[in-house]
């Protein structure tokens, strides 16, 4: 049933409050004249608490969320959080541990980042990681960092040149050069795998590196890996792993053994810490021994006398973070693997590609697949349907939110036209996946017979079709009773 919404930034009027401050219990003091507030709060808004309560309360039950509905956004993995990982993070132990808290006093805490990050090494089959990074693109970015450090360091001053595929996530073009190297793009070929003669080509004395996500941004197992990574290694550059897609992986092969030298774990992805909205996040990276002096620090290590301890490693990039990284994440990704265990994991990954390719299988015959090969974890479709026309992946996508399935990801990767990029992920249950498949084939059906209803969608969200840009560029994210005045009168 619909509840009354009044209108959300008119509810203030003057005078109305919603603390009660308690009487005053020490002596009074006297502020000097130049800590008091010489004008008044104008503009601020004056509500009760039911009020307030009712007006966060709308606007979070507003919001999609996984667990509230499927979220099958490519390469994001929106997986389900289990709460055991919430109750873990919230024990006082954890919640209240100060930062700056005495290394005897935080054993405990150092035993768990300790343990997470010797486990993240062994899942991936790196020497050594660093929990630092608070998120994939800060990992990127400290992976490169590392790479540029560790040619200098054997006197290597040539090396300039990123190589990123054109199926790239943005983030590693954009990681390059905030290093301020140079960035040069990598040709996919017909089967979605990086082009070999196009490396080939463009590998040099000046190599830095290459960024490769496996699988890729397609969804597809890079078939040359190995071949890949000699490539890279032959001509003097080391090989980066955008670590976003471990979950198609895990406990079947590791990264470390494919060739790659570094690479980010997204812990909010595959590690089911909570993600969406804008953080935190946790980028922790892992690499091979050779590079290990050059990460981030501080690290947990383990003494003689079986304490665990701090360390920076000697040739390090310094510090990515304040702290200790984003600490709540990892008390939520130890738990996450913990309970899973090594069977479970690799459970995970079987269930994520069976998943991804059942959907690709039911619905490749009416959205044409990028590349027509099994995919790993998540599977690139064009929105172009047959018989259809004027209707665009972006029309599709919305018309999902009216069948209350959040969409997946769209028009990326950038080499496909009209992508759909679908990541169902292995917490679906084939009941929701079947439901999502027959609503994404009846929106093929109106697409053709009554277009019209995808080009009005979404008519059942709380909000239509809104201006994404001008959202991004002109944000409103504080309350400003002007503003919004002005807001309103420019609509
Ligand atoms: C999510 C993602 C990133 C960036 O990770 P963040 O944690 O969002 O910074 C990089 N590459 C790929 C392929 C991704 O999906």
């Amino acid at each position: 049933m619909d509840t009354y919404e009044p209108p959300i930034f008119e509810l203030s009027s003057p005078g109305k409050y919603g603390a009660n401050v308690p009487d005053l219990d020490v002596p009074r003091a006297e502020l000097p004249d130049d800590l008091l507030r010489q004008d008044d709060l104008a503009g601020f808004p004056e509500l009760s608490e039911p009020e307030v309560i009712r007006h966060y309360t709308r606007i979070s039950q507003r919001n999609f969320s996984i667990d509230t509905g499927m979220y099958p956004l490519g390469s994001c993995t929106m997986k389900y959080n289990p709460k055991l990982n919430e109750e873990a993070a919230r024990m006082p132990g954890f919640a209240q541990a100060h930062p700056l808290q005495a290394e005897e006093l935080s054993q405990g805490a150092l035993r768990l980042m300790y343990e997470l990050q010797a486990d993240l090494a062994t899942i991936s089959g790196f020497d050594a990681v660093s929990l630092q990074p608070a998120a994939g693109a800060q990992g990127e970015f400290t992976g490169i960092l590392a790479f540029h450090a560790y040619h200098l360091d054997r006197g290597d001053t040539d090396r300039v040149e990123v190589l990123v595929p054109d199926a790239a996530h943005g983030t590693n073009p954009a990681t390059a050069a905030m290093v301020g190297l140079k960035v040069i793009e990598v040709a996919s070929d017909e089967r979605g795998n990086v082009d070999l003669a196009d490396l080939k080509r463009k590998l040099s004395p000046r190599t830095v590196g290459l960024m490769l996500t496996n699988p890729n941004t397609l969804g597809l197992f890079e078939e040359h890996i190995v071949e890949v990574a000699r490539l890279v290694h032959e001509a003097g550059g080391l090989v980066y792993g955008d670590g976003a897609n471990f979950n198609a992986i895990l406990g079947i092969v590791q990264p470390g053994a494919m060739g790659f030298d570094f690479m980010h774990y997204n812990l909010h992805k595959t590690f089911t810490t909570p993600h969406g909205g804008g953080g935190p996040g946790s980028g922790a990276v892992g690499c091979t021994a050779e590079l290990a002096p050059f990460l981030p620090g501080p690290l947990v290590n383990r003494t003689a006398d079986g304490d665990y301890a701090f360390i920076t490693p000697e040739k390090s990039i310094g510090r990515m973070k304040a702290f200790h990284g984003n600490f709540g994440m990892l008390v939520r990704a130890w738990t996450y693997i913990r309970s899973m265990g090594a069977a479970g994991l690799r459970k995970v990954s079987e269930t994520a590609v069976l998943n991804a390719n059942y959907i690709r299988t039911q619905l490749d015959d009416i959205y044409p697949p990028a590349v027509d090969r099994i995919c790993m974890h998540e599977t690139v479709l064009k929105g172009q349907i047959a018989g259809a026309t004027g209707i665009r992946t972006l029309d599709i996508a919305k018309r999902l939110i009216d069948y209350g399935f959040h969409p997946p990801t769209v028009y990326f990767p950038l080499i496909v036209p009209e992508a759909l990029m679908i990541e169902p992920t292995e917490t679906e249950s084939k009941q929701m996946i079947d439901a999502f498949i027959q609503a994404m084939r009846s929106i093929a059906r109106e697409a053709v017979e009554q277009p019209e209803l995808l080009l009005a969608a979404p008519t059942k969200a709380p909000v239509r079709r809104l201006d994404e840009v001008r959202a991004a560029r002109q944000p409103v994210l504080r309350y400003d009773a002007d503003k919004f005045a002005k807001l309103r009168d420019s609509e």
